[in-house]
């Protein structure tokens, strides 16, 4: 059967379902949910089915079809079935066979629905294709990756500050994709995933803060000028960053610009480089019986001059557990050489993970002492997540 789809609008309107098991169940619950008036007759029929409609326990009758509009025949007798579709044909019923793919007037569709978006699939003699297809269709609308993009609300713009994850498209948020889905303009950073641009349609607008028209990166005044100007002029704005949005990612400027601004503002947490790059590499960051905490901290600030930051060196030098350095590569010596003066043993294991979660991603490791000449060695710098700890061993065997 070619067939003609349709969408049927059965609110209000008589519906028999001959048959009272599991297939019948189903059937009477997506009908009761349309508004069907639903009428069941089987001989027997579960309480699951007699609670959701009115049923009649006996045989299918010819008259049990006086005023409906469609009929479902779903028990699991082929010759009752056949009876039901050659009534139905008579009355000109249309009739759904659940037996028989090729029998009946009708069919029913694997549907999802998105959105006010209603996607029906048929799937020719199999089912099974259609359940397929409708299940991977039903993902892929959820994350984002098809044109589903709703009519935009009269409603004014906002701004969302995406956490992109470390790098590798897949390990940012179902939110995350949502949102990116549905943004009209995409502000995003160097080191935010930057493969989940490629399915945008070129209607959105993506500005590159790590690659400007005029080839310099915007400051982050300019940043903040641009997600409240965008978010102004009624935009949906995604600003998509790297990792987590507020981990040493000026996210909380961002969002206090906003709000002065008086510019709607949310925030989706990322998975941040701190956390996914030691696990990309095998390094859990505390152990049974090895670290009980960890600390993050930035290596950006001259180890001997950060007082401004707060960061206490020889405290963290002192405690015994993990340390994760973010933006530390042109410092590393400093800091190794800082953590060992005030009391890190110098073959306390260390590691460099590069690029975590990329297909660029590498790894050294090695003694607190040699770790920043092992990196350099290697050739690798920025972006880099170094830990310092027992843990980097752990499960090394
Ligand atoms: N908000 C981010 C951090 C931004 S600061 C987050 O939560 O991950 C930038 C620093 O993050 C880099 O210098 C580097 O230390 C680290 N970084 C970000 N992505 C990384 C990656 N894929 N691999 C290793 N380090 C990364």
């Amino acid at each position: 059967m070619t067939g003609y789809p349709l969408l049927l609008d059965l609110a209000g309107r008589r519906v028999v379902v001959v048959g009272g098991g599991a297939v019948a169940l189903r059937r009477v619950h997506d009908l009761v949910a349309a508004g069907a008036d639903v009428l069941v007759v089987a001989p027997e029929i579960l309480d699951d089915l007699a609670a959701l409609a009115p049923v009649h326990r006996r045989p299918f009758g010819e008259d049990d079809l006086a005023g409906a509009w469609l009929v479902m025949a779903c028990t699991d007798d082929p010759d009752v079935n056949a009876a039901v579709a050659e009534a139905a044909e008579r009355r000109q019923i249309f009739c759904v066979r659940a037996d028989s793919a090729t029998g009946g007037t009708a069919r029913t569709s694997a549907v999802a629905r998105f959105d006010g978006l209603t996607v029906a699939v048929n799937g020719g003699d199999d089912p099974r294709r259609a359940v397929a297809l409708r299940d991977a269709v039903a993902t892929a609308l959820d994350l984002g990756e098809l044109p589903a993009r709703p009519v935009r609300p009269a409603a004014g713009g906002e701004v969302a500050l995406v956490g992109g994850g470390p790098g590798d498209p897949e390990l940012v948020t179902v939110r995350g994709r949502r949102l990116l889905a549905r943004a009209d303009v995409v502000v995003v950073d160097r080191l935010a995933p930057r493969e989940l641009l490629a399915g945008l349609p070129d209607t959105v607008e993506i500005v590159d803060c790590g690659k400007s028209a005029h080839r310099h990166n915007l400051t982050q005044d300019e940043i903040n000028e641009v997600l409240v100007d965008r978010a102004r002029a009624g935009k949906r704005v995604v600003r998509l960053k790297g990792g987590d949005p507020f981990v040493f990612g000026r996210g909380g400027e961002e969002w206090l610009a906003c709000v002065r601004a008086g510019i709607p503002v949310s925030v989706v947490p990322g998975l941040s480089s701190a956390l996914a790059g030691p696990a990309a590499a095998g390094i859990p960051l505390t152990h049974r019986g090895v670290a009980a905490d960890f600390t993050v901290v930035s290596g950006h600030l001259d180890p001997g001059r950060s007082a401004d930051e707060g960061v206490d060196w020889p405290g963290l030098a002192a405690s015994g557990g993990t340390l994760v350095l973010l933006m530390a590569m042109e410092r590393l010596e400093l800091i190794a050489a800082e953590l060992i003066e005030h009391g890190r043993d110098p073959a306390t294991p260390a590691a460099v993970v590069h690029r975590a979660t990329t297909s660029g991603q590498r790894v050294v490791r090695g003694p607190l002492r040699e770790i920043a000449g092992l990196a350099r060695e290697a050739g690798l710098g920025a972006p880099s997540v170094v830990v310092v700890g027992d843990v980097v061993d752990v499960l090394v065997s």
